[in-house]
């Protein structure tokens, strides 16, 4: 017998904080909607992160504007599992309707009348609209360098959970964007003989004049900044909130003992390869992080804020030896390397979606989350309207856009009495 079919006029589809946002701006409309999610609200902040990570802005600034961290200082850094728990907190006072473990399986545009049929793992559902809220960072990205078995263990940064997970011995770490610096730093810290290969990185001061890069970053605008530097695909700011919040420094990180490497650039015989790029990519990281200082100065004075002045944050260390004289080649048996830890980004995954909302490359044909197929929207896509819309704070206003969005067309329709 076929399913019943449900209908409502908006389906979200993931419970992360895009589809909780998603939630709240709709509500807002008084536009009924059911937010499907295959697995638990905020599920990838709780199984999809390493054991000791905690959220890269403070309390304060990375959350929506409704609600507080619980229990978390406005400058501390909350752990996974608070995100997680915000986030599921955050949907119980919005009173959002979400069905958790429910899959939506596909999504295909109705023939001859309007609308859209979502299939799900607990049965069909006919929807004016559908916002694919699944996230920025959905298929895990491996680039095809090192064979299998070349290394006893190569995982993704998605599922590493902390340094007893992997077998004694070297760690290779690719990408330095927070999720390579801050697990290299944490297996050095276990003990570990850690290499870290750098590729192009944004690194800016955790703190400068006594306020957070994320503040920073507000005020002078770049969390709004439209168009992704050229070539970036993701946002590569390389920060951390681990150890109560530090800025990151490849000196310090080749001081605590992490051998800095290029781009890993090919494998052959067990001998890794890295591109002659290291020195040129440190350097065009302090670059930006001097750029930033100096755009933090011009901001004090021409407002005349009274904030401590801080000469020493200009001031870099000598080139680290391993950047100086870089090593080219990695015997990896010859190193001890038993495992390569890939931080190297991921890509979307919209199979799922099965509707010309995309380009001719496959990727989400969209402007400001509205794509090209009439009712399909995409929501927390890295750069979706800005620098700022893949994280907390940024979902939330782009929501907002595509609620209005939706608010709007479902007026048109409801004039024409369709
Ligand atoms: C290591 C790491 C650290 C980060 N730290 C920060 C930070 O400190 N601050 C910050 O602002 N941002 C941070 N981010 C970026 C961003 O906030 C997170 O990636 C966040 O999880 C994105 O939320 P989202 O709701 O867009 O997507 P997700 O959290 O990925 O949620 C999407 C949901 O969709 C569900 N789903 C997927 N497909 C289907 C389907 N077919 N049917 C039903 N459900 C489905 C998934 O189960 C998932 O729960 C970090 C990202 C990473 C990778």
């Amino acid at each position: 017998m076929p399913s019943e079919v449900t209908e409502v006029d908006v389906v979200v589809v993931g419970a992360g904080q895009a589809g909780v946002a998603m939630s709240e701006h709709l509500g807002a409309h008084g536009i009924p909607h059911l937010v499907l999610e295959r697995d638990r609200i905020a599920e990838r902040w709780r199984t999809a992160r390493w054991d000791s990570l905690v959220a890269n802005g403070p309390a304060w600034h990375d959350r929506f504007p409704g609600l507080e961290f619980e229990g978390v200082a406005p400058d501390a850094f909350a752990s996974k599992e608070q995100v997680a728990d915000y986030f599921v907190a955050y949907a119980q006072k919005i009173g959002a309707p979400v069905r958790c473990g429910v899959e939506v399986t596909s999504v295909r545009r109705h023939t001859g009348r309007p609308g859209f049929r979502v299939e799900t793992s607990q049965g069909p559902i006919d929807a004016r609209f559908v916002v694919a809220a699944t996230g920025p960072f959905q298929r895990p990205l491996i680039p095809p360098i090192v064979p299998d078995g070349a290394v006893p263990v190569q995982i993704h940064s998605h599922a590493y959970r902390n340094p007893g997970q992997l077998p004694e011995g070297a760690v290779l770490v690719v990408g330095a964007g927070s999720s390579g610096v801050q697990i290299a730093d944490e297996l050095r810290r276990s003990g570990r003989r850690v290499f870290l290969s750098v590729g192009p990185h944004d690194r800016p001061p955790r703190q400068y004049r006594g306020r957070d890069f994320c503040w920073w970053l507000g005020v002078l605008g770049l969390w709004d900044a439209e168009t992704p530097p050229q070539g970036a695909e993701h946002v590569t700011i390389a920060v951390s909130g681990a150890r109560g919040g530090h800025t990151v420094d490849f000196r310090e990180l080749a001081a605590d003992g992490i051998e800095l490497l290029g781009l890993t650039a090919s494998c052959a015989d067990g001998v890794l390869r890295f591109a002659p790029d290291l020195a040129a990519n440190i350097a065009a990281g302090d670059a930006k992080y001097l750029a930033l200082l100096r755009a933090a100065d011009a901001y004090v004075e021409r407002n005349g804020l009274d904030l401590p002045q801080e000469p020493q944050a200009h001031v870099l260390g000598p080139e680290p030896d391993c950047v100086a004289h870089p090593r080219r080649e990695l015997d990896l048996a010859e190193a001890g390397v038993t495992s390569i830890v890939w931080a190297t980004g991921y890509a979307t995954d919209f199979g799922w979606l099965e509707v010309d909302a995309f380009d001719p490359s496959g990727r989400p044909h969209q402007r400001r989350g509205v794509s090209a197929e009439p009712g399909v929207y995409f929501l927390g896509l890295p750069w979706q309207s800005r620098r700022g819309s893949s994280f907390i704070w940024g979902v939330w206003h782009d929501a907002r856009h595509i609620a209005d969005h939706i608010a709007t067309q479902r007026a048109y329709l409801a004039h024409g009495g369709d």
